[in-house]
């Protein structure tokens, strides 16, 4: 049976993310909904995978645009074109370039909350021996790192040549202010880019405390 993923030269490219959480948190759906919707609003396919079966999608998920879930995990989803895909790495020793953008046709990401000092849970894939490609030293969020990833393979910018904003300041109320310990693309506003709804959402978390973030 055709596999509806195989690749084919000239063919969109897939962005996934392996979910490796067994919850699937309010951060991280506000997320994936982002990545979502600029996949499609882009003309590449996203994939949701590793999604258990059991897991009862938030409802802006249910009816995100361009959202595909996948139950099934990268390994057997890719399984006939592993060297085709990158692991996004915050560990690889190489930086992503535009011409990955010719040698690869899925990028995968691991769908971890991030967290602050990093737990390298992005370690769980890159035991499956997959190449890696980095994105600088500055740990991103998942959505930033996709979106940072589109910019590099399909408009083919240079990492380098991305503005971006590191550890932004975000006010919580008018005493107090956060610092979130990730690397944010610089939209044209000035402003990190952030999915719709984080800010409320990191509004609400800080006043119960941060542990695990996005
Ligand atoms: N603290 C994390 C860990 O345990 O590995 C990083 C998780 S990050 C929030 C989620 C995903 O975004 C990573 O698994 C990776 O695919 C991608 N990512 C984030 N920053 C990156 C960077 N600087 N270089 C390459 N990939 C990155």
């Amino acid at each position: 049976m055709a596999n509806a993923n195989s690749a084919h030269p000239g063919d969109a490219k897939i962005f996934v993310v392996e979910h490796l959480d067994p919850e699937l948190e309010a951060w991280s759906s506000l997320e994936y909904s982002a990545i979502a919707s600029e996949c499609s609003a882009t003309g590449a396919k996203f994939l949701l995978s590793s999604v258990p079966e059991q897991l009862e999608l938030p409802e802006n998920l249910q009816q995100a645009k361009g959202l595909n879930i996948e139950h099934r995990s990268i390994e057997t989803v890719f399984a006939d074109q592993k060297d085709r895909v990158c692991l996004l790495d915050p560990a690889a020793s190489k930086e992503l370039s535009p011409e990955d953008g010719d040698r690869f046709h899925v990028f995968l990401f691991g769908g971890i909350l991030g967290d602050d000092p990093p737990r390298d849970r992005t370690s769980e894939l890159r035991k499956k021996g997959y190449e890696g490609r980095r994105l600088g030293p500055v740990q991103m969020t998942t959505d930033t790192a996709v979106r940072v990833t589109r910019m590099i393979v399909q408009d083919r910018v240079p990492l380098e040549a991305i503005p971006y904003i590191d550890h932004p300041e975000l006010k919580i109320n008018k005493h107090e202010s956060t610092e979130m310990p990730f690397r944010y693309v610089k939209g044209k506003d000035g402003q990190p880019i952030m999915p719709e709804g984080m800010v409320d959402l990191i509004k609400k978390d800080s006043e119960r405390g941060f542990g695990d973030l996005l």
